[in-house]
């Protein structure tokens, strides 16, 4: 029998940090079990808070005064053993607390209190008699039986103008009765079927590979269109007629309406569907059910990773190169590990899928720790598009100033008179991107924020992107008072415009951060291009996933480079993704599809590649770079980022670290150490930021004692300035 108890308080504070004992009162001894949430009592105070057990012992001496726990905070263990093991990986890796990482695990909503949602709705109880038999409750009674167990009190009242106080009366005496039901808050919506297709024979021996091989690790390299999303489901009708459970991951941004159509026209509605869009009560009830063992699939984005099922056969994670995947928040996990770490414990099948496989995952097929499995041919008998480079300096030469070359602009018009539609692409939002006086060279920046503010166009404003401030326009230069105020950049807010001067009958829509932020935005635009309500699609990279519009013929990338140019040892395969995906977009319906790259750098490996269609090639040219540089997958990065409103006190503090690294670091030539330096972005809301980069062969010891020592030597400062740790972080500025 167990009478202590391994807690971990639901306190925030670093130096909480820790795993407290509490004795078990006899009463809960029988029932108690690692995962369950209590209530104890905390601090010289003894206030009483929930803490989460995560291990149980039989004896524990200690000198000090052992408290006890006074109660269960549910009926069930919150967590399971698996994830027990899962917080102690995560806290060891990611450099986070215990606690964070049960409060990713776990629905946010959980720790506020959030439950199942019940309703005491309304039955007919016995017959009306004596001088009940009034009018005005025969009225009533009648309503009731007719919607029996439909609504509650407060709805029937407001549906059909009855009174409480008539309601109040006839359930006092028995003459309507209650019952509580728990109410659902996900989506039921039932979508049409989505027929099963027979797998070519590229698709089938995947499908073979994976279910019938020994091995659990794999990587399906398919290229835009080969059919992956099928084989996907395929996989999970395998587990289910097995009588496990699958998750598929996608990256949030092409959690779109098709995928979600998809999976549930598929597997109808037991199939959970988990994204940051919805609400704390939805979230809820669909981790409950899956829990619960209710639904035996569920289909998310990033935090999906962790939901509980307790027969896990498979994890899918489609479009795996997505950054996305990685968490920039702490615990700042990546989630394509958890999912290996988690199928290499449950035992369950890890799946990888993508058209441009990231660098990392790619050098892991060939140290055979996954499996590759290719698919070379478009599912449906279609054609990859024709790809063409348009070197825009020889348009500068030719006097074309236009964003849109000679070539892409009778292509449009071709589709156009053709009544076939047309996606164009530029990763950047916007109007002008850039606001700046020629006379002075004064740039419009942010107060707040050491970055240019970007013009938007239909609300005749200044903002700036990061911290969301903005600034009305002004033409004259607050500098030297010159009208020479010019715009310069181009977002997709201007390419619209354009495309609206010299196309002003073609439909448009875009599809940005801009045009979705409402909750159905995404969707709606979404609908209306599938059903062919508009002839040209603008957007962000938000478009460069997943869509699958058959009557889409051409493509055009406005300005291939732009990711050419971030300060990023990632920028040149960010670039060759970004092109090969959005060029997958075109030709996937009977028509033939041609792409139009538009790019100032007509000699980079990244561009070539992409439009010779080599993945290959690019992996091996990209690949030695890394060797050469000692980029991953070759070492790895620690990102020290520190921020504080006081600029002194932060480069004070920062160089001290600096210097305490240094000499920890002194004999070790496997990593080396970069900074303290200013960010790319010196300042982001009101706080400075500096950073330390430290790159090599860092394995969790060493990064767990580089967080202790940064937490110790800035103890004294926590609450002026904020630290972030960052494993092989997401972005570098
Ligand atoms: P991917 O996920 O690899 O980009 P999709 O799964 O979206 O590709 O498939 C591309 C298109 O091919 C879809 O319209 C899909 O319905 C179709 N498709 C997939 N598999 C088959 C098949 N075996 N036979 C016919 N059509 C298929
Ligand atoms: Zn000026
Ligand atoms: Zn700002």
């Amino acid at each position: 029998m167990y009478k202590y108890a391994g807690i971990i308080v639901n306190n925030n504070s670093i130096q909480l940090d820790k795993v407290f004992i509490y004795y078990i009162p006899k009463k809960l001894r029988e029932i108690i079990k690692v995962g369950f949430r209590v209530k104890i009592p905390f601090g010289v105070g003894n206030k009483i808070i929930d803490g989460f057990i995560v291990a149980l012992y039989e004896e524990y001496s200690s000198n000090s005064n052992i408290k006890e726990i006074l109660e269960l905070s549910d009926e069930y263990p919150i967590l399971r053993l698996e994830d027990i093991e899962l917080i102690k990986f995560m806290r060891e890796k990611y450099l986070c607390t215990y606690l964070e990482a049960i409060k990713v695990i776990i629905p946010t909503g959980i720790i506020k209190g959030i439950n199942r949602k019940t309703s005491d709705v309304i039955y007919v109880g016995k017959n009306l008699d004596g001088k009940y038999q009034k009018e005005n409750y025969k009225l009533i009674y009648s309503l009731i039986a007719e919607n029996n167990g439909k609504y509650n009190k407060n709805e029937f009242s407001k549906k059909f103008g009855v009174s409480l106080s008539s309601l109040n009366t006839l359930l006092k005496y028995g003459y309507l009765t209650t019952e509580k039901i728990t109410i659902n808050r996900y989506d039921e919506r039932i979508f049409s079927s989505y027929p099963e297709k027979v797998l070519n024979k590229e698709q089938k021996y995947v499908f073979d590979r994976i279910v019938n091989s020994n091995n659990n690790n794999f990587l399906i390299h398919g290229i835009t269109g080969s059919g992956k999303t099928e084989i996907y489901m395929n996989l999970v009708n395998n587990m289910i007629n097995n009588g496990k459970d699958s998750i598929i991951l996608v990256p949030e941004i092409s959690l779109t309406p098709q995928m979600v159509e998809r999976f549930k026209g598929r597997f109808g509605k037991n199939i959970a569907v988990f994204h940051s869009k919805l609400s704390e009560g939805e979230r809820f009830d669909e981790w409950f059910r899956v829990k619960n063992g209710e639904v035996k699939v569920a289909i998310g984005a990033r935090s999906a990773v962790f939901l509980p099922f307790n027969n896990l056969g498979l994890i899918i994670i489609d479009e795996e190169h997505e950054h996305s995947y990685k968490s920039d928040s702490d615990p700042k996990y990546n989630a394509l590990e958890i999912a290996q770490y988690r199928c290499s414990i449950e035992g369950s099948k890890f799946v990888l899928g993508s058209a441009t496989p990231s660098v990392e995952t790619y050098y892991k097929t060939t140290l055979g720790e996954l499996e590759l499995l290719v698919l070379k041919n478009r599912a449906d008998n279609a054609v990859l598009p024709r790809v063409e480079l348009v070197d825009m300096r020889e348009e500068l030469v030719a006097n074309n100033k236009s964003i849109f070359s000679k070539k892409l602009y009778s292509e449009i018009e071709k589709s156009l008179i053709n009544g076939e539609q047309i996606i164009l692409f530029l990763n950047r939002r916007g109007y002008s991107t850039f606001v700046s006086c020629r006379k002075c060279g004064f740039v419009f920046k942010c107060n707040n924020c050491d970055i240019s503010l970007t013009y938007h166009n239909e609300d005749g404003i200044l903002s700036c992107h990061y911290c969301g401030s903005k600034r009305k326009v002004t033409n004259v230069c607050p500098k030297c008072k010159s009208k020479y105020v010019k715009y310069f950049g181009v977002g997709t807010e201007k390419v619209e415009q354009e495309i609206k001067k010299y196309f002003p009958m073609a439909k448009t829509l875009r599809m940005d951060f801009d045009t979705t932020r409402k909750k159905n935005s995404y969707e709606t635009i979404y609908n209306l291009f599938k059903d062919n309500k508009a002839d040209i699609l603008i957007g962000t990279q938000m478009i460069a996933k997943g869509l699958d519009f058959k009557n889409v013929t051409l493509v055009g990338v406005i300005a291939a480079d732009l990711s050419l140019n971030l300060p990023d040892y990632r920028s040149a395969e960010r670039t060759f993704q970004l092109i090969t995906q959005v060029g997958g977009r075109a030709g996937r319906g009977e028509k033939p599809g041609k792409v139009i790259v538009q790019t100032y750098n007509t000699e980079n490996y990244s561009i070539l590649n992409s439009i010779a269609n080599d993945y290959k090639n690019f992996y091996n040219q990209e690949i030695s770079i890394r060797r050469d540089m000692g980029y991953p997958p070759f070492s790895k990065i620690l990102l020290i980022n520190m921020s504080s409103k006081n600029e002194n006190l932060l480069i004070k503090n920062i160089q001290n670290v600096g210097v305490i690294l240094k000499n920890i670091l002194e004999h070790n030539d496997k990593i080396e150490m970069l900074g303290p330096c200013p960010c790319a972005i010196s300042k982001i809301n009101e706080h400075f930021r500096w950073q330390i980069l430290l790159k090599g062969d860092i394995n969790n010891k060493l990064a767990n004692d580089i967080k202790n020592t940064v937490y110790e030597t800035l103890k004294e400062v926590y609450t002026e300035i904020r630290v972030s740790l960052d494993i092989n972080p997401n972005s570098l500025i």
